[in-house]
């Protein structure tokens, strides 16, 4: 029975054997027992944490029905898979720990002694992502889920004929602009209809399949209103401009895509883009805005009106009357750090500017 879970190629057999332990192995043999999938091919890719291979069958797992002989000669339509298979060994999970530590629903059962427990916690948590993704009708591009067990998820395969598509950072971009775009719209519509941040949202964490983007590894992403939540995103949003500004686009800066990730007063998108996009210059930041950059990466972010103080209340209310009064704009210039995020107020007087000359001194000379 052994030989149904079956390898394309014979040297990947070592890895494939590190990372399958016995149960593993099972819930692949039940799987194949159940006509869900016919066979496992070799390694679409090895990570720390995950391993995903490619899978075929005659099952539709979108509709749980096998395929029926097509055409004169009763030719079986076949269905490839992606098969995450979260690793079992323990170590490189500690440090996820925050990410579900502020989480009410996983605040009982996150069992830290038991490393299959964790694991297993990780896959359910990228399966309900998946599928909050997957509801927004094709407005955020994910793989489907089909299929959860352990420590196991069967999801739609994004490629053809065995290829799985490119990471955006190995993918030749059509148009390097409209795909910031569309990485934006992805972001904003993630936090907003989701309720979700990314979290490790990278060219890594993303594939590109006929000129769209595909949102991938959400295992780690968090709820909108986790602890960490925008501490994350703006992580998120600098990752983003780093990549599409090495590619030689002008990007906006840190604050302005996580504004436009989070204002919830914006209701003309396109046209907020095209304005903000306006601004953007054609030379290379001055160094005072790249101050302004790096003091936002820093500053504290207040999430609820109990940690701001009665001076700051009465601010973030002003501003708000003003945006009410005009809005669809983002005019960095009048307007308090983080007012955009309802609850939040001005906070840079806070921020040590020195602490962020320094920080920009450094990544200078890495
Ligand atoms: P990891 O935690 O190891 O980063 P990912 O979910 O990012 O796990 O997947 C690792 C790699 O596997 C991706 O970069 C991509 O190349 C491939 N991959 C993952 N899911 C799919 C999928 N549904 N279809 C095609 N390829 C996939
Ligand atoms: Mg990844």
């Amino acid at each position: 029975d052994d030989e149904r879970i079956r390898l394309k190629d014979k040297n990947d057999r070592a890895t494939v054997d590190q990372v399958l332990d016995p149960r593993t192995l099972i819930v692949l043999h039940k799987m194949v027992k159940n006509q869900k999938i016919d066979q496992v091919f070799g390694c679409l890719s090895t990570g720390k944490e995950a391993n995903v291979y490619l899978a075929e069958g005659h099952m539709d797992l979108e509709s749980m029905t096998l395929s029926q002989p097509e055409g004169p000669e009763g030719v079986l339509k076949t269905y490839e898979f992606a098969i995450k298979i979260f690793k079992t060994s323990i170590l490189v999970f500690k440090d996820r720990e925050r990410y579900v530590s502020g989480e009410f629903r996983f605040r009982k059962g996150h069992c830290k002694s038991n490393p299959r427990k964790m694991v297993q916690l990780w896959a359910e948590k990228e399966v309900r992502n998946l599928k909050r993704l997957c509801m927004t009708d094709g407005l955020i591009k994910a793989p489907r889920p089909y299929l959860l067990k352990n420590n196991v998820i069967v999801m739609e395969f994004i490629g053809e004929g065995g290829l799985g598509a490119p990471r955006l950072r190995d993918a030749e971009i059509i148009d390097l602009q409209q795909c910031y775009v569309d990485v934006l719209f992805i972001m904003r519509r993630m936090y907003h209809m989701c309720r979700l941040v990314h979290a490790d949202f990278s060219e890594y964490n993303m594939l590109y399949y006929h000129g769209e983007v595909w949102v991938i590894d959400v295992s780690q992403a968090v709820e909108h209103d986790h602890p960490m939540a925008l501490d994350f995103l703006r992580r998120d949003c600098s990752n983003i401009n780093d990549f599409f500004k090495k590619r030689g686009l002008q990007v906006l800066n840190t604050q302005q895509t996580f504004d436009f990730v989070t204002d919830i007063t914006i209701e003309h998108e396109n046209e907020c883009l095209t304005n903000l996009f306006s601004k953007v210059s054609d030379t290379a930041p001055t160094r005072e805005q790249e101050i302004q950059d790096e003091v936002f990466k820093q500053i504290y972010i207040p999430r609820t009106l109990q940690e701001l103080s009665m001076e700051e209340i009465e601010k973030l209310k002003k501003h708000q009357e003003r945006q009410a009064s005009q809005p669809n704009t983002l005019n960095s210039e009048d307007m308090p750090l983080y007012s955009k995020l309802t609850g939040l107020a001005e906070t840079q007087k806070d921020v040590d500017r020195e602490n962020a000359e320094q920080q920009i001194s450094e990544s200078k000379s890495e």
